[in-house]
C-alpha cells in the first residue's frame, strides 16, 4: 500500500507501518505506510501547486469531472463495496449503502455551478450595484474515521474540489484502501494531478497538516477527544475547522408507538454495522408502561441476529473492525454488569463456526441502565443497546438534553404534537420522527450539537459549500461623466 500524491501512487518512506486486518477472519491483509512530517509536506506542496490553476478552472468544467467520477463509482460499486467490507467488516449490502450515500454527495457537487452563483443587487445605491460571491479557500485537508471509509471522505472532498479547492485526505489507518481506490477513479475521471491527494498515517501526519500554514481548512470526523484536539490546534494555527465527534444517540419510545415498526427499526439502528455508526441508536428511552413489552421484543430479536462475515448475503451484522476494538466493547459489557445494569442478552461469548479468529461479538442488550453508569455516559461503538426507563415525555427530553453528546436522536410515537414538541425542544442536531437514523441527505447538511461537533459548519449540502468557500462582496459604480462625490460622511441611501 502507498500514498497518492500529485496524481500517482508514492511508496511510504518513513519506515513506519500499521497492519490492516480482515475482521471476518482476523488475518493481516496489508501494511499501510504511516507518513512522516516530510512526506505529508510533499502532499501539501503538490496540493498548493495545483490550486491556482484548479481555482481558475470554470465551475462547469470542474463539475464535468465530478459527473465522470460519479459514473466511474457506479461502474465499480460492487468492487468498492467489497473492499469496504473486507477491511471494515460490515456486510456487503451495508457497504453499498454507505457508498451510495457518498455518491449522493458527488451528485450534489455536480451542481456546483448553480451553488456558486452568488447574490446580486442592482442599484444598491444610486448608480451602484453590489454582488456577493464565494471563492475557494486553497488547500483543504480531511481526516476521517474507520467506520465509513467511503461515505465520510465523500462528505468532504467532492464539495471541496468542485468548489475549486485542492484536497489532502488522511483516511483511517484501519481501512485505507477505499480512499486510494477513489483517488485512482478521480484521476481516471480527468482530475488534474495534485488536486486530490491521499496521505496515509497517524498523529504525525495529522499534526503536520494542522501546523502547516499552506493548509487553509481542516475537516475532521472521529472521536470527541481527537475532534476537540483538531479543532483547538487547527484554530490556533489560523485555520477554518469543522470537527465532528462522537455520539450517544437516544431513541424515545412513547407508549402509543407502533411497536412492531419501532422494534424493527430499533434493532437495525442498534445492531446494524455492529453498532459502529456515529448515528447508531445506543440508548432506547422507554417511556412509561411500554418498557416491559419493548425489552421482551428487543431481546427476542437481539438473540436472533444473523451474524456472519461481510461477504455472507444472509448476514445482518458483521464483526468489529479490530481485535483491540472488540476487546474494548466487550470490556464495556463487563463494566455494565459490574455497574448493576441488567444484561438481558449477552453476546460476549458468541463464536462463528469456521471463523473463530474473527472479531465477532453477539448483540448485547442491557435493561435498567441509569444515567450515572459509564455504559450510559460513554460511547461504546459496538452492538450494545442500553434501555433506560423514564416515567414520562419530559423526563425523556431532560435525559437527552443532559447528555454531553448531541449528534442524532429519534422519537417513535403516533402523537403528532408530542413529535413536534420533541423536534422543537431537543438539544440535538439531527432528529428523526419515526425514523431511527435521521442522516440528512446530501442536499441538506449533516452535523450534531454539543460535544458531537466543534466548529460552526456541518458537512455537505449548503453548509459544506459555505465551509469550503469564503465570501467576497463587491460594490461597484462606473463613471457617469457627472461631478464626483467628495462626501466625507458615511454613504447611505437616505
Ligand atoms: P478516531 O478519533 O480514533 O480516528 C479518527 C481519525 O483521527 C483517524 O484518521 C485517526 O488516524 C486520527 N487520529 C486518531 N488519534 C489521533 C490523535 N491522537 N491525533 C491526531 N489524529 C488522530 O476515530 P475512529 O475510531 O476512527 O472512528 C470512530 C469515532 O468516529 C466514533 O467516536 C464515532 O462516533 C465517530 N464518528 C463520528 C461521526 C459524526 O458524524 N459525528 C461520523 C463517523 C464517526
Amino acid at each position: 500500500m502507498a500514498h497518492f500524491i500529485a496524481g500517482a501512487p508514492v511508496a511510504g518512506a518513513s519506515g513506519r507501518w500499521s497492519e490492516v486486518f480482515d475482521p471476518a477472519c482476523g488475518a493481516v491483509t496489508a501494511r499501510v505506510p504511516l507518513a512522516s512530517k516530510a512526506e505529508t509536506g510533499r502532499a501539501i506542496a503538490a496540493a498548493a501547486a495545483a490550486f491556482p490553476k484548479w481555482a481558475e478552472t470554470p465551475p462547469l468544467r470542474r463539475a464535468r469531472i465530478m459527473f465522470r467520477f460519479k459514473e466511474l463509482i457506479e461502474r465499480h460499486a460492487d468492487q468498492i463495496s467489497a473492499l469496504i467490507s473486507s477491511e471494515h467488516g460490515k456486510v456487503f449490502s451495508d457497504a453499498k449503502g454507505e457508498l451510495t450515500r457518498g455518491l449522493e454527495v458527488v451528485e450534489f457537487a455536480c451542481g456546483m455551478p448553480q451553488l456558486l452563483k452568488g447574490e446580486y443587487t442592482e442599484q444598491i445605491g444610486s448608480g451602484i450595484d453590489s454582488w456577493s460571491l464565494r471563492q475557494p479557500l486553497g488547500v483543504c485537508a480531511g481526516i476521517t474515521p474507520f467506520n465509513f471509509p467511503a461515505m465520510v471522505p465523500m462528505w468532504m472532498f467532492p464539495v471541496a474540489i468542485a468548489a475549486g479547492n485542492t484536497f489532502i485526505l488522511k483516511p483511517s489507518e484501519r481501512d485505507p484502501s477505499t480512499s486510494l481506490f477513489l483517488a485512482r477513479l478521480l484521476a481516471e475521471a480527468g482530475l488534474p494531478a495534485g488536486v486530490f491527494n491521499v496521505v496515509n498515517g497517524d498523529k504525525e501526519a495529522v499534526d503536520a497538516l494542522l501546523a502547516d500554514p499552506r493548509v487553509a481548512a481542516v475537516s475532521f470526523v472521529g472521536s470527541t477527544p481527537v475532534a476537540e484536539y483538531i479543532y483547538a490546534t487547527g484554530a490556533a494555527h489560523g485555520k477554518r475547522v469543522q470537527a465532528l465527534g462522537g455520539a450517544k444517540n437516544h431513541m424515545v419510545v412513547l407508549p402509543d408507538a407502533d411497536l412492531e415498526q419501532t422494534v424493527d427499526n430499533l434493532v437495525g439502528a442498534a445492531y446494524g454495522s455492529a453498532g459502529e455508526r456515529c448515528m447508531a441508536i445506543s440508548v432506547a428511552v422507554a417511556v412509561g408502561e411500554v418498557a416491559d413489552t419493548l425489552v421482551a421484543r428487543l431481546a427476542e430479536r437481539a438473540r436472533a441476529l444473523k451474524i456472519g462475515p461481510g461477504s455472507d448475503p444472509a448476514a445482518e451484522m458483521g464483526p468489529l473492525v479490530t481485535r483491540a476494538h472488540h476487546d474494548k466493547v466487550r470490556g464495556y459489557v463487563d463494566l455494565g454488569v459490574a455497574e448493576g445494569a441488567e444484561l438481558v442478552v449477552d453476546g460476549r461469548d458468541f463464536k462463528l463456526p469456521g471463523h473463530e479468529r474473527g472479531f465477532y461479538l453477539g448483540g448485547c442488550l442491557f435493561d435498567r441502565v441509569t444515567p450515572s453508569m459509564r455504559i450510559y455516559q460513554e460511547e461504546i461503538f459496538g452492538p450494545v443497546l442500553c434501555v433506560v426507563r423514564v416515567p414520562d415525555f419530559d423526563a425523556a427530553v431532560n435525559l437527552i438534553d443532559a447528555h454531553e453528546f448531541g449528534n442524532g436522536t429519534a422519537i417513535f410515537t403516533r402523537n403528532g404534537n408530542a413529535a413536534r414538541e420533541f423536534a422543537r425542544r431537543i438539544q440535538v442536531g439531527m432528529v428523526g420522527i419515526n425514523v431511527p437514523i435521521p442522516v440528512p441527505m446530501a442536499f441538506h447538511s449533516f452535523g450534531g450539537w454539543k460535544r458531537s461537533l466543534f466548529g460552526d459548519h456541518s458537512v455537505h449540502g449548503p453548509e459544506g459549500v459555505r465551509f469550503y468557500t469564503r465570501l467576497k462582496t463587491v460594490t461597484a459604480r462606473w463613471p457617469t461623466g457627472m461631478a464626483g462625490d467628495d462626501s466625507f460622511v458615511m454613504p447611505t441611501n437616505g
